[in-house]
């Protein structure tokens, strides 16, 4: 039942969050403007405009003017409705109130994230009132959560404000460096900053997973665009979907990564 109703208010948050990245390019209002077609400019039917159904009950087409409507739209939405999901079914228990703010912390964060994803997908550019603003809660979250469950003796590792400073520091030292030998060829400015969020929000070690996972994503499908000969070797790649993928897989399956990956040496 919470994997439910977490899955489709995802599915609503995902939809949404397509708005978001669409006006926030244009620079309009998010609320009190209703969507419309980007290309014939009609309004859109409230009952055309239902997460997920809506797209293939039109057929991917405009009521209006038939013009084909991205796959971006339902892609969005189920994956944040799969996020939600999973975070609703790991870390939401209605009758302690601190789980409350914690899967409302991650939806946000990941919310954010899918935006950033999306958003450097289409037009090669972080966001960058969404990272700043996402990093400015990941602290203090962080902050907040350490106030929470402090305890005098505890270890060090323990402070989410500690492990989450430390991975910032080091992943934006390593985008940093990537950024300035390759004068920004390998890497942009934007994914350095993407860094300090991702930090943040994973801690240490988790954050290591992700950066391992990101570059050798990236990697296969830069090789997979080159064979299918689509991009050259010079071509600009978005490095963000990647590092959302990477902190995702972190985020969720770090501790059976881990112990799959010790039980390889031992
Ligand atoms: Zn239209």
């Amino acid at each position: 039942m919470t994997i439910a109703i977490f899955f489709i208010f995802g599915l609503m948050i995902g939809s949404f969050l397509n708005v978001v990245v669409f006006r926030l390019r244009l620079a309009e209002s998010f609320f009190w403007t209703r969507s419309k077609c980007p290309h014939c400019q009609s309004l859109i039917r409230w009952f055309d405009n239902i997460p997920l159904l809506s797209f293939f009950v039109l057929g991917a087409r405009c009521r209006d003017c038939r013009k084909k409507i991205s796959w971006q739209y339902p892609l969005v939405e189920l994956a944040t409705g799969i996020v939600f999901g999973a975070i609703g079914a790991n870390f939401f228990v209605s009758s302690e109130w601190l789980s409350w703010v914690l899967t409302g912390y991650y939806c946000l964060i990941f919310s954010a994230l899918v935006a950033i994803l999306v958003y450097d997908w289409l037009y090669f550019e972080i966001l960058g009132i969404l990272l700043w603003g996402s990093v400015f809660l990941a602290i203090i979250f962080n902050l907040f959560w350490d106030w929470q469950n402090f305890s005098f003796g505890q270890n060090i590792w323990d402070s989410f404000i500690y492990a989450g400073v430390l991975a910032g520091t080091v992943g934006f030292s390593l985008f940093f460096f990537l950024v300035a030998i390759s004068r920004e060829k390998w890497m942009g400015m934007g994914d350095a900053n993407l860094a300090i969020l991702l930090g943040l929000f994973l801690g240490w070690p988790k954050i290591i997973l992700a950066f391992f996972l990101a570059f050798a994503l990236g990697a296969i499908y830069g090789i997979i665009l080159i064979v299918l000969k689509k991009k050259k070797m010079k071509s600009q790649i978005p490095f963000a979907p990647f590092l959302v993928a990477g902190t995702l897989i972190s985020f969720f399956f770090f501790s059976s990564v881990s112990a799959w990956y010790w039980s390889l040496l031992f």
